[in-house]
Formats: C-alpha cells, sequence, structure tokens
C-alpha cells in the first residue's frame, strides 16, 4: 500500500515525523509537504507562479507550495505510483470548529478526497505535553480501523486528539463541529521606524462547545472524529433566497 503524508506546519515538522514512524510499517510512505510553516493556508492554490519541489531525504519531499498543491502535485503527477491513503499533520494545535475553515492541515485531507482518495486530517490539540508520539500510535490504530472495515462513504475525517499521554487517553467519539468565540483583536505593534505593523490575534475559546461537539470531546479528554463534507450550501435557506430574489424578477 501506497500512503501519502503531508501537512501544514512543514516538512521539519515533529508531527510530520512522529505519523510517518506510526505508519512506516503499513506501506510505502511518500512525504510532500511544504518547506515552511504554511498554517492557516487553507485551500490556497499557487497558480500564478510554478512551484519547486526538493527532494529532503528518500521518500520526503519539499515543496515550495501549500499543503493544497502539495496532495495535488503529488496525486495528480509527480508521484508516479498510485496512492491509497493520504494523511495529513499531526498538526502542531487544534483544528476544532471553525478552525476548519483556515486550516491547511484539513485542506490538504480537502484535497485528498477531491482526488478520490481516503483521507485523515490529523491535529494534535497541543497544551504542555505535546504528545506527538501517543497522537501518532492513535492515527495508527484510527488507520488500521479504517483499512480493515472502510468507510460507507467517502468522507473527510478530521481528526483531533488531545495532548495527553497515550494512558490517559479516554476513548474516540465521533462528533460535529463546534464552534469558537470570536478571536481576540488584532495586536498593534510598531517596527523600528515606528511604523505600525498588526498580528492576527489569538483564537476565542469554545463558544458551541456543548456535549456532541468536538470541543466537547477534547476537553474531556477524548479524541474527536468529525466527518466533514465540503458542501457549504445552506439547503434550508435556498427557498427564502429565491422568494427575496423574486422581489428583482424582470
Ligand atoms: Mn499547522
Amino acid at each position: 500500500m501506497n500512503i501519502l503524508l503531508s501537512n501544514d506546519d512543514g516538512v521539519s515538522a515533529p508531527g510530520l515525523k512522529a505519523l510517518a514512524r506510526a505508519m512506516a510499517s503499513l506501506g510505502t510512505l511518500t512525504v510532500v509537504a511544504p518547506d515552511r510553516n504554511r498554517s492557516g493556508a487553507s485551500n490556497s492554490l499557487t497558480l500564478e507562479h510554478p512551484v519547486r519541489i526538493h527532494p529532503v531525504e528518500p521518500g520526503w519531499f519539499a515543496v515550495t507550495g501549500t499543503p493544497t498543491d502539495c496532495v495535488h502535485l503529488a496525486v495528480s503527477g509527480f508521484l508516479t505510483e498510485p496512492q491509497h491513503l493520504v494523511l495529513s499533520g499531526i498538526n502542531d494545535g487544534a483544528n476544532l470548529g471553525d478552525d476548519v475553515l483556515y486550516s491547511g492541515t484539513v485542506a490538504a485531507a480537502i484535497e485528498a478526497r477531491h482526488l478520490g482518495l481516503p483521507t485523515l486530517a490529523l491535529s494534535l490539540c497541543v497544551e504542555s505535553g505535546r504528545h506527538f508520539d501517543a497522537a501518532a500510535r492513535i492515527a495508527r490504530e484510527l488507520v488500521d480501523g479504517l483499512l480493515a472495515r472502510p468507510m460507507p462513504e467517502a468522507l473527510i475525517l478530521n481528526v483531533n486528539i488531545p495532548d495527553l499521554p497515550y494512558e490517559a487517553i479516554k476513548g474516540i467519539q465521533a462528533t460535529r463541529l463546534g464552534a469558537r468565540h470570536r478571536a481576540d483583536r488584532v495586536v498593534e505593534i510598531s517596527d523600528p521606524r515606528g511604523r505600525p505593523l498588526y498580528w492576527v490575534g489569538a483564537v476565542g475559546g469554545g463558544a458551541d462547545a456543548g456535549p456532541g461537539t468536538d470541543f466537547h470531546a477534547i476537553e474531556h479528554g477524548y479524541v474527536s472524529v468529525t466527518p466533514l463534507s465540503i458542501d457549504m450550501t445552506q439547503h434550508s435557506a435556498v427557498g427564502g433566497v429565491a422568494d427575496w430574489l423574486a422581489l428583482f424578477r424582470r
């Protein structure tokens, strides 16, 4: 079996290395990942200039592009062998609730799904421990399960893992996305010449974070597995919009 690994933290990120160690005995791994941290890249695709792929070590490649570029290039021409599974992560940080809209980790998995491949996006909800090896062990268990018993439908599975020792993880829950409070205000600083610079503020805490949500599972020491769909249509509102548009009918 051929497994493609990618991430958004960059090719040298510890979470990616832990993931590769955990999957090594499963098949032939190829890592195609950004050459630097591209967290927050979402589904961006590099269209206005070419992208280079640099070999790092055998089977490991650094790309001067986004996570979406990495999966797209790897599956659509760069790799000669067909890939059977795409794993993205393990991200250094949670991808809960609205985070999935900004996440490059999730974007790499979305691109894999677009290309017809089963996929997991994996994120460690980093606190103080940075238990990447425990998270990688969970990832391996999920992959083993996925191979033994494939999903009935084509899904993107967004997996968040609490930052705990393996033995302290309570279990695995199927969840829905919660939602965060809005982020802190942007932070204004100044450069050495007194000109203003801005940093995006810290993410907000869980707002819609009750039982059944990804936030709730993580808060209580469980791995959260959320199936994602890409159809962002609000189906229940299509009729209302049609009524509203009738006002403009010519
Ligand atoms: Mn990241």
